[in-house]
């Protein structure tokens, strides 16, 4: 095979959703599996909807994934003066021609054919044939560039995921190409014109040697017209592979009314990037049974096959156990920096990241997410506020006594684990009873909850003050 080079194309006109997210990791993992490029494009030539702010979250999305890119980011906007040149290339060779119709003529156009009952498309009267005379150019309008759709024949291409799909020509018709500016796009806009996505997608893949092309399946119904303008411009065709919609958990497309869609969100809520990288391949693609692996083997495993025909349903408690199954795994010094962002978000502020990695070593295995951890974390900072119930069940008369002996041996003794285990037991052995009996009362006044792991490890990583403090009043 030539040169694998795939690409990730997003419009930056809102964050980098998971389904984009998706197909750059497959673009990216097939590009790594062959030793070819990944590219990212921006395609901003939605100028009234692009942001900066967009682009930026983009780029950031990708790094936090770690999908790195050999080149880019291409910015479309700024590369008008070569659509331009193309465009003029194809009207000098007739796979290309102005269109002065007005919107008012196109409205009238439609209007007319859905009186007729037909289907409604541009009707072809600005496109040249031989012995044809085309309307007079009326003043005042600024052309429109269409490309000249072949009218017969059928487009057909063997699709990586869905398999032979063929369309006819009389299905679709002369869509344009490059369009006046709208207002605000510029100079360089307003003399070259600006180029639909058809169009420049197409330019761009050509011109960056993308030899494959993995995206949403939203798309299929445009790949026609690109195959038929990669067919005119004499360019070789990428292989396309379109990947079905992601699904919501009430079984309808996964968007911004159902729930969080950003990449970065997830990042915010304490999920790993090596999380989401794994539960993405598998929302569509598939090795065997494998539900866990690493970026490395899906590298070595992604070779374009597998890629699921139907759509995938987004699936939060799978998410979750995914990343579980991260941050047990996760080195704790790396959790302890993540665990301080967490806590900083919650005007928190924690310098000691030695004390928050053992936090997590201790908390981790107990939670999906670092958010999570960082809720156990937060009662070692952050006065904690036991539940009626959990006092009055816990915190019996029976205790109290062995409770206030065991806040004054605490008060003097090494603060550590064995010397507060020590400790306990002494006291235990003073007052007769069982640990079952004094430690869920210790939890539930030192950490608010009556369940936590071994008291004695959580003890130690409190300060002293802190847990006499909240043995106090006894
Ligand atoms: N800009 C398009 C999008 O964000 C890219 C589609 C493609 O990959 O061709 O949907």
């Amino acid at each position: 095979m030539s040169q694998v080079r795939t690409r990730i194309a997003p419009s930056p006109t809102g964050y980098l959703h998971l389904g984009t997210a998706r197909t750059a990791l497959y673009s990216w993992a097939y590009a790594r599996h062959h030793g070819g490029s990944f590219v990212l494009r921006i395609e901003d030539t939605d100028v009234a909807r692009s942001t900066q702010e967009a682009v930026e979250q983009i780029l950031d999305a990708m790094a936090w994934l770690g999908l790195d890119f050999d080149e880019g980011p291409f910015f479309q906007m700024q590369r008008l003066a070569r659509y331009h040149e193309v465009v003029e290339q194809m009207i000098a060779a007739g796979t290309a021609y102005r269109c002065w119709c007005t919107p008012e003529e196109l409205d009238a156009m439609r209007e007319a054919q859905r009186a007729r009952g037909e289907k409604t498309r541009y009707d072809g009267r600005w496109r040249p044939a031989s012995g044809k005379r085309l309307p007079p150019v009326p003043a005042g309008v600024q052309p429109v560039v269409r490309f000249a759709n072949p009218p017969h024949g059928l487009v057909s291409w063997d699709d990586l995921v869905k398999g032979p799909i063929s369309i006819s020509n009389e299905e679709i018709d002369d869509l344009i190409i490059l369009r006046p500016a709208p207002a605000g796009a510029g100079d360089e806009a307003a003399a070259l014109g600006v180029p639909t996505y058809n169009f420049a997608v197409v330019v761009d893949d050509w011109d960056m040697g993308i030899s494959h092309v993995f995206r949403g399946d939203e798309h299929i119904n445009n790949t026609p017209w690109q195959i038929n303008i990669f067919r005119a411009l004499g360019a070789p065709l990428p292989r396309f592979g379109h990947c079905p919609i992601i699904l919501g958990d009430d079984g309808q497309k996964l968007s911004k009314r159902r729930g969080a869609v950003s990449v970065t969100s997830y990042r915010d809520a304490g999920y790993l990037p090596e999380a989401m990288l794994n539960y993405l391949a598998r929302l569509g693609w598939s090795h065997g049974d494998e539900e866990l692996f690493t970026l490395q083997q899906m590298v070595q495993w992604f070779d374009g096959s597998h890629l699921a025909k139907s759509p995938a349903q987004w699936d939060p408690a799978k998410l979750a156990w995914v990343n579980a199954h991260y941050v047990k795994l996760a080195d704790d010094a790396r959790l302890a920096g993540l665990v301080q962002q967490q806590l900083s978000g919650r005007n928190v502020d924690v310098a000691d990241l030695e004390l928050l990695a053992r936090a997590s070593a201790l908390f981790k295995d107990r939670c999906s997410t670092v958010a999570e951890l960082a809720d156990w974390v937060e009662m070692i900072f952050v006065p904690v506020a036991p539940s009626e119930t959990d006092l009055a069940a816990h915190v019996t008369g029976g205790v109290r006594p062995a409770l206030r002996s065991l806040r004054d041996r605490l008060a003097t003794i090494d603060w550590d684990k064995p010397t507060i285990a020590a400790a306990l037991k002494e006291t235990l052995a003073a007052h007769q009873l069982k640990m079952p009996q004094l430690a869920p009362a210790l939890r539930v006044l030192v950490c608010g909850r009556a369940q936590t792991p071994s008291i004695d490890a959580v003890l130690a990583l409190f300060p002293r003050a802190t847990v006499l403090a909240r043995l106090q009043h006894l």
